[in-house]
Order: structure tokens, then sequence, then C-alpha cells
């Protein structure tokens, strides 16, 4: 049944009465159990693009964080890929503390509002957490991402969060191209260290795919705004609709803008496609096309979007990772009639998150698992009138590690579907590579680095993000961008 978040306040706040933070024992803690997020009412939120998951009140957040046994040997730390000392801010929100809690997080994590809501922790922090392993239930861990979310948030809406300290002006100039996670750490990072910053972003937002792919009901942008309104009071210029590799390359603002090093984090936002019949028709898009008009253009808005996308009634979305629960979740809250999850294999192989998984099914999506696309159907006017299917069964493990599907010949059948949103995946746009041959890249287009630094093969050019790493998550991509920062900084002081 559906609690609302005044119900689990109380619940919460009644466990609280019981213990005190000083003398509360290991038995008591692991007694304690696992709060539960609040959330909109599906029938409620799939009307809306506001936040499925609202926030712990301040009881259950101080009931959470009394869950941590404070283990010795850290093993959430290292599970946590820029190893935020998490015991240590978990215990402050225990006590109440909150702005020390959010000091210990931006030590090792400049965006924890947003690590907080979308990190896949599960795989992370939580995977190792001793409560977890302990009750053997992944379920059971510390909720350490949603402790993070509201000490980010108490502090955001206290005006608490720590002063940056910028150094004093050094005369050097860094370009940053890219507004996502990886540029802006990387923007923070060196701004701070004293040098002159600009960043480029190509579209007429920044922000990446915090602002153009994951939706509002994931993730409100005001809280992304905030992240770069804190970019600019620190005296980041963030330049709109400059496509680096068109509007400039990235010689010029070297050798003719007098930038003295680069930072490339320019992410993976090329959609692939599958190369069946019928993707050009109309009615098929990108998950990445999907996701932007609705997000950045504000497709939903029906009345008043300049480029609306049309009604459909039955949506099929290809793939089973988390961009393709967005999808399909946006196309829920679009108005379609109906929303499936095309995927060749179970839903033990799905890459999305559980948690996604859990919401999507929740809002009534449909999953038609062991199913693979081999055309789309057209009518006579172009228009996408139906998806051919072939059934699949799972064979030996692939390369991954997870089991092959394997299509049953003669399986085939046409399914009636108006629209079709491919989400198979991403690579990165070639633009920057295709005017900088020094650049070196992989067989994917990825840009070679140096692990520890983040140097490409050009002098003076670092990358991070996205763009090296392949479509990855948003901690990795702010890990590399302070990893690059750092390195900017020590080449720039041996300058
Ligand atoms: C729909 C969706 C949902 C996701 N959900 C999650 C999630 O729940 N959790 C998670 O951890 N990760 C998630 N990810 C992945 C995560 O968002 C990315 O790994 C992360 O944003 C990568 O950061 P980045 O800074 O490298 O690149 P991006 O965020 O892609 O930002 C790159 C920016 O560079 C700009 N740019 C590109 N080329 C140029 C150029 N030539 N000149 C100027 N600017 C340029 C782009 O317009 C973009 O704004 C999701 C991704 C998508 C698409
Ligand atoms: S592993 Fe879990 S219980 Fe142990 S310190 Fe980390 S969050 Fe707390």
């Amino acid at each position: 049944m559906h609690q609302t978040r005044e119900q689990l306040d109380v619940q919460a706040k009644e466990i609280l009465g019981k213990f005190s933070y000083d003398t509360i024992t290991m038995k008591e803690r692991m007694g304690i159990p696992a709060q539960e997020m609040p959330a909109q009412d599906p029938a409620v939120r799939v009307c809306n693009m506001e936040e499925v998951a609202i926030g712990y009140t301040e009881n259950q957040v101080r009931v959470e964080a009394l869950r941590c046994l404070q283990c010795k040997n850290r093993p959430c730390v290292q599970g946590c890929p820029v190893s935020i000392d998490i015991p240590g801010f978990i215990a402050k929100a225990a006590a109440g503390d909150f702005a020390s809690a959010i000091s210990i997080l931006k030590d090792s994590s400049l965006l924890p509002s947003i690590c907080g809501r979308v990190c896949p922790q599960e795989v992370q922090c939580q995977l190792t957490c001793t409560v977890g392993k302990a009750k053997k239930d992944i379920d059971q861990a510390v909720a350490i991402g949603r402790i993070e979310r509201f000490c980010a948030d108490w502090a955001r809406e206290n005006n608490a969060e720590p002063a940056m300290e910028i150094a004093p002006a050094t005369g050097k100039k860094v370009a940053i191209v890219g507004s996502g996670p990886a540029g802006v750490t990387a923007a923070a990072d060196v701004r701070r260290a004293g040098h002159e910053v600009v960043m480029f972003e190509a579209l007429h937002k920044a922000g990446g795919v915090l602002v153009y792919g994951i939706p509002e009901f994931r993730l409100p942008k005001a809280i992304v705004q905030k992240e770069l309104d804190n970019l600019t009071a620190m005296g980041v210029d963030i330049e709109l609709d400059f496509l680096v590799g068109r509007t400039r390359k990235i010689h010029d603002l070297m050798d003719v803008d007098g930038f003295d090093a680069v930072f490339v984090g320019s992410g993976a936002g090329l959609p692939r496609f599958m190369g069946i019949p019928g993707e050009n028709l109309v009615g098929v898009f990108s998950a990445n096309e999907y996701l932007t008009r609705s997000n950045l253009m504000k497709a939903y808005d029906h009345e008043n979007a300049q480029t609306p996308l049309f009604h459909s009634k039955k949506v099929a979305v290809f793939g089973g990772g988390n961009v393709a629960m967005d999808a399909a979740r946006t196309a829920k809250r679009l108005g379609a009639d109906e929303v499936y999850i095309v995927y060749r294999r179970t839903e033990e192989e799905m890459p999305a998150r559980k948690e996604e998984v859990h919401h999507a099914k929740e809002e009534g999506i449909k999953f038609l698992m062991l199913h693979a696309p081999v055309e789309i159907v057209g009518d006579e006017k172009g228009k996408v009138a139906g998806v051919k299917l072939i059934t699949c069964e799972l064979g030996e493990p692939d390369a991954s590690g997870r089991r092959r599907p394997v299509e049953i010949q003669g399986s085939e059948k046409i399914y009636d579907f108006d629209s079709v949103v491919v989400s198979i995946g991403n690579s990165s746009n070639p633009l920057i590579k295709q005017t900088t041959p020094e650049i070196e890249v992989n067989k994917w287009g990825n840009f070679i680095v140096d692990e520890e630094t983040c140097q490409t093969s050009m002098k003076g050019v670092f990358a991070g993000g996205d763009i090296v790493l392949g479509a990855a998550t948003v901690i990795l991509a702010m890990g590399q961008g302070r990893k690059a920062a750092k390195a900017i900084n020590d080449y720039l002081a041996a300058l």
C-alpha cells in the first residue's frame, strides 16, 4: 500500500524517540527498519513531470543514519568511485549536524544533490555495505544515497553550502568543452586554483545529460541550474550555442584565443541504431531525440512547445537500460495509452537500476522480455504501424557475462505500435576528433587518455567523462573531471 510522507514521518519519529545517538548499541542499530523513500502516488505522478521520489523527512534521515554500524574497515568507502567518507557524513546526519555532513560530502563530491538522486548506489557503496550483507538483502543496506540527497538538499534550502575559496588570479586560461558533470567538476576545480575558465557548450542550455537526458521526474532541473549558478558565481564564464570543432576548433582556442589548456568533456551523445528495415519511418525516435525534445524543448507542453511530440497511443521502447526506462516513463507522461519495454534478454539481465524498473512497473509500463526487433513496419503514409519481433531464448554467456539472446527462427510476429523509441546505447560524437587529428581515439571513437592525468595525446589537452569511458555514469564522469583538473593545475603550474 502507498504510504504518504507524513505517515512515514510519524513512524520514523516514533523510532527516533526510542534511541539516543550516544548510547545506541550495534544490536539496536541492526534492528531498525530500513526507511522507505516517500514517493508520489503512481496514479498521480504519471500525469505530471514532478519528481517521483520526494525525499526523506528529517526524522527519517536520522533514523536511517542510525542504521549505520560505523564499520572500522569502511567497505562502503571502497565501493564509492570518489571515496566519500561515508561513515563520517552519516554519523553527522544521525546526530542532526547536517552542516558538517555536507562539508564532508563536498570534500569528495562536487554534486551530492545530483549523485544522491541518480548514482547507482546498489552496485557501488550500498553493494558492499555490512548491514545489507548481514541481512543478505541489498535492499536492507544503509540507504547512503538517500541520506546524501537529504544533506545536500538541506544545505541548498538553508543556504549552508560550504564557500568555495578561489586562489589569486594566475593569468592562465583554461577552456572546458561541454557542460556535463565532467566539465562542471573540472571547471570548478581549475577555477579554484585561480585560473580564468571559459566553458563552451554546444546546446542552448548547460548541464549536459543532467539537463537534456535525465527527465525532470528523476532529477529536477532547478537543482542542476543551482550548481551551474554556483559555477558562474565562482567566475566561470559559460558560453552557450558554441560547438567546439565548428564555431572554433581546439587549435583556434589554443593558438589564437590564448587558452593554455583544454579539458574535453563532450560526452557520448551520438545515438546508435539497429540497422533494421523501417528505422527511418515517421514515429521512430532515438531515445536521445525523444528525451531531449521532452526535457529541453518541453515537448510535453502540447500548447506552448515549439516542437511538440505527436500524441502516441502505443509506444515500443527497444532496450533495457536506464535510458530505456526514462524514455518509457516519459512516453507515459506524454499521454501514451500503452508503453512497452522490448528487451532481448530477461529482467535479470537488464542493465537498468532496479529502482527504475520498479517505478516503471508501478506506472504501468509493460515489459516484453525475450523479444528482439527485426523490422519496423510502416503504413502507406510512411508512419509506424507496427513492429516485427522475433522471440529469443537465453544461450551461453557472452563477453559481458550475461546470457546471450538466441533468436528462435520462425517465431516472428507483427505487433501493433504507432511509435518506436530506440534506446540501445550511445557513442561519442566524432566532430572534435575529425577536426583535431592529433587526438588519439580507440576503435569506438573514445579519447585515449593517461589513466592518472586524463591527458590526451595532444599537449595541453585533457579529457574525461563519457568521451573517454563510453556511456558511463555521473559519478565516474565527475571523478575524471576532478582527476583531470588536478593534472591541469599541475601542468599550468609548470608552464
Ligand atoms: C537518459 C539518460 C539517463 C541516464 N541516467 C543516469 C543515471 O541515472 N545515473 C548515472 O549515474 N548516469 C546516468 N546516465 C549517464 C550519465 O548521465 C553520463 O554518464 C554523464 O552525464 C556523462 O557526463 P559527461 O560530462 O561526460 O557528458 P554529458 O553529460 O554528455 O555532457 C556533455 C556535454 O558536452 C556538450 N558537447 C558535446 N560536444 C560538444 C562540442 N563539440 N562543443 C561544445 N559542447 C559539446 C554536450 O552538448 C553536452 O552538454 C544517463 C544518461 C542518459 C542519456
Ligand atoms: S558499510 Fe554500511 S554500515 Fe558500514 S560504515 Fe558503511 S554505510 Fe555504515
